[in-house]
């Protein structure tokens, strides 16, 4: 995903530690693997070992080779559906469908980025771009974001198609490039746009969800991402007549700035609360014996309870969680040493919850702001409100029955992203999107978008196993 919890953000620093310590070659677990497992673990090495990153990479080709997957298994060609566009050749992807027998159940779709965040030799510990097995773990560029969920995908459809007996409802497979780049060419948002009945579904499955574990390896929790918050930026900028630097006065452009961004800095936007967080508050908090957890279950009750809130906003994770924020990120201003600047501007980074619009997030800044002199301009792309996918009892519904049978006691909690995904462009055109629960990771996090990027064996086998019962259960499930 494009940003990660804060959790594996703070993670990432123990994570490298850990793989460093790691460097000696030990034997794989290959040859304690069952047949369908072997099968698996190709695909997830093919995906890793093939460079999907901007810069250097290739989507197109990883596309391809899934594609050959998919055909080996018995799909049709005129079931592989490839797409690309002449000016991102390689930024392409496919969308794979296996009809279901059903007339009625609707189209489930399964959705899967392929691209990468960079990855630099230099300073990773292996080869990114290889698939390294060292005791029970398996490190590589995508290995958990999310070139582990993009092989299940293709294992399970390549498995669905090889059974002979379709299920009920049509299941359709969307592989694409772009999502952990602002910048790039993203498949997700141009499926949804030039593609939309090839991806109808009614529902989809992403990354975004998953378990955390203890130190012991221990599955202690399972989140099924359901709705996340959208990405906002304004040009906040001050202007002045300038002039000398040897005659200075107090109306000055950099100090006008200045001032609006502590402004910023000290706004807290007003506590929200949605099915999905409320739910959150109260399963997560429930299951913690500590005034963190009290508060927890609190704020879901009423969220009206200042001191609960006092309690929560001391973890960033969940005073994020419980609003829109806003934060400084880039600043400039000025254009010689010995003049007096003429304009000074900075990039205020929004992250707004769900239902909060572009314009309603700004006409609070102005507010907190109280200066008309400062400028906020709203920067492209402007987001529509974003909505929530609903708590879908059905597939929240597969995800718990399963997980009960995989982790028994460890409870299937919904969540908000404060970040981003692809979810983003499914939802707007009416596919309800959830992050899946099934890999997890533990206290150490995974690496994801930083150095040597790693997963447990045990979870990735774990998880495969997980989701493959989830697709088919939900597959037969009108
Ligand atoms: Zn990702």
């Amino acid at each position: 995903m494009l940003h990660r919890v804060l959790t594996a953000v703070l993670a990432l620093g123990l994570a490298g530690s850990l793989a460093g310590g790691a460097q000696a070659q030990s034997p794989g677990t290959q040859d304690k693997l069952r047949p369908d497992q072997l099968k698996f673990r190709e695909i997830y090495k093919e995906l890793v070992e093939t460079n999907t990153a901007l810069s250097n990479g290739s989507c197109t080709a990883a596309a391809a080779k899934m594609g050959a997957r998919l055909k080996a298994a018995g799909f049709p060609d005129s079931d592989i559906v490839y797409y690309s566009t002449p000016e991102h050749p390689k930024d392409g992807g496919l969308v794979a469908i296996l009809h279901g027998s059903s007339k009625t159940a609707k189209p489930m779709l399964l959705l899967g980025h392929l691209d990468v965040v960079e990855a630099k030799r230099a300073d990773w510990v292996r080869d990114p771009f290889v698939f390294n097995e060292e005791n029970g773990v398996f490190y590589g560029r995508g290995t958990s974001d999310m070139k582990v969920i993009d092989a299940t995908w293709v294992d399970v459809m390549s498995r669905m198609k090889e059974a002979k007996t379709p299920p009920k409802r049509t299941v359709k497979l969307a592989l694409t490039c772009g999502e952990e780049t602002l910048e790039a060419f993203n498949g997700a948002d141009w499926l949804a746009h030039n593609k939309r009945d090839l991806i109808d579904a009614e529902f989809a499955l992403n990354e975004g969800g998953g378990g955390r574990a203890d130190k012991d390896g221990k599955v202690l929790t399972q989140g099924v991402q359901v709705g996340e918050k959208v990405v906002q930026q304004f040009r906040m900028e001050t202007t002045n007549p300038g002039g000398h630097s040897s005659v200075p006065i107090r109306d000055n452009a950099i100090y006008q700035l200045a001032q609006a961004l502590l402004k910023v800095r000290d706004y807290d936007f007003p506590l929200e609360l949605n099915d999905v967080t409320r739910a959150f508050f109260a399963k997560a908090g429930a299951g913690r014996d500590d005034p963190m957890g009290r508060a927890m279950v609190a704020i879901a009750k009423d969220p009206n309870d200042k001191a609960a809130e006092a309690e929560l906003n001391k973890d960033r994770g969940f005073h994020s969680m419980l609003r829109t924020t806003c934060v400084a990120t880039l600043l400039d201003g000025g254009h010689a040493e010995n003049a007096l600047p003429q304009r000074a501007g900075a990039n205020i980074n929004c992250r707004m919850f769900p239902g909060d619009t572009m314009e309603g997030t700004k006409a609070q800044l102005d507010k907190a702001i109280a200066d008309p002199g400062v400028k906020l301009i709203p920067l492209q792309p402007i987001r529509a409100k974003s909505t929530p996918a609903p708590m879908n009892p059905k597939v929240m519904g597969a995800f718990e029955s399963v997980a009960a049978k995989y982790w028994p006691g460890a409870p299937v909690i919904p969540t908000m992203s404060t970040g981003a995904s692809d979810a983003l462009y499914l939802i707007p055109v009416g596919i309800p999107t959830y992050g899946v629960p099934g890999f997890w990771s533990g206290p150490e996090g995974s690496g994801a978008h930083g150095l040597n990027e790693h997963m447990a064996a045990k979870s990735v086998y774990a998880g495969r196993d997980y989701l493959t019962d989830v697709v088919k259960l939900l597959a037969d499930t009108e």
